[in-house]
């Protein structure tokens, strides 16, 4: 009944799944091997993300390490993870006096362009300060452990939603020539590695860079982003699309990524944040 668009389903998931693994032995090489690796932690050893504390010997590759084995033990005890009960919709805590809703307040009065979105960590304490710590000091090796952190809830956007495309919000050209790198596109890369979904970095692009959004009210917010996305090769993104960047704060930069997509004609979005401010 369904077999034409599920064998080409499969045939664009093969051709997705041999690019990926392209990407992979690429990075392979220029990350070396699990020796390579293990020499180069003689003299940069693992830190914890958290207090930068050393680890004890990591078991294998940084990149195949559980988010436990890349955080000391008494950090791990104090991870503000988002917990149940959340916002269906939004991923956010919901407040003591809508425990027994769906919706957060927001939510429950605003139409939103996205399926679902989740958020695994609180924006606060040691979190907050690695993070800052990855965004503007250039801790990129942070970025393991965030990427562990994340891969479980990946991998079950696909399993329940059946995600196929991880995008990455793009941050402006500014910050990026700035640091160098593109915090949101790596973080994307590794946590699409991790889960096995594809990950598609240059179709959603920012056309302009925006004024900083701290300090400014949600109507600004918007002003200030309109029209700042916009898709190209609409074709390379397999729906349903799971769009993921580190903080959540609005959520008015996702909504004006979703405004783009849905331009482009993807319906179903789904969100994965590091985590919600
Ligand atoms: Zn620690
Ligand atoms: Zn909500």
């Amino acid at each position: 009944m369904k077999k034409e668009p599920e064998r080409k389903a499969g045939k664009d998931r093969k051709a997705s799944e041999r690019e990926a693994g392209k990407d992979r032995r690429k990075e392979h090489y220029a990350e070396g091997s699990f020796l390579a690796e293990k020499l180069a932690d003689l003299f940069y050893p693992p830190r914890c993300p958290l207090c930068a504390g050393v680890l004890p010997p990591l078991p294998r590759l940084r990149r195949e390490c559980s988010w436990q084995e890349l955080v000391c033990d008494s950090c791990a005890k104090e991870l503000p993870w988002i917990r149940e009960p959340v916002c269906k919709k939004c991923g956010r805590p919901l407040e003591d006096d809508r425990e027994e809703e769906e919706y957060c307040a927001q939510c429950a009065r605003t139409e939103r362009p996205y399926v679902e979105g989740r958020g695994v960590f609180s924006y606060r304490g040691a979190l907050r300060r690695s993070v800052l710590q990855m965004k503007y000091y250039n801790r990129r090796e942070w970025l393991t452990f965030f990427a562990a952190a994340m891969t479980p809830h990946a991998v079950d956007a696909a399993v329940r939603r059946g995600v196929r495309t991880i995008v990455p919000v793009p941050c402006s050209r500014k910050k990026k020539r700035q640091r160098g790198y593109d915090q949101s596109v790596l973080l994307a890369k590794q946590l699409s590695d991790r889960s096995g979904i594809r990950m598609c970095a240059d179709s959603l692009i920012r056309t302009r860079d925006t004024r900083a959004l701290s300090g400014l009210g949600m109507r600004e917010r918007r002003e200030n982003l309109e029209g700042a996305f916009t898709v190209l090769h609409a074709e390379r993104l397999e729906e349903p699309v799971l769009l993921t960047d580190d903080i959540f704060t609005t959520g008015s930069t996702l909504e004006e990524c979703c405004a783009a997509l849905g331009r482009a004609g993807i319906r179903e979005i789904y969100f994965l944040v590091l985590c919600i401010a």
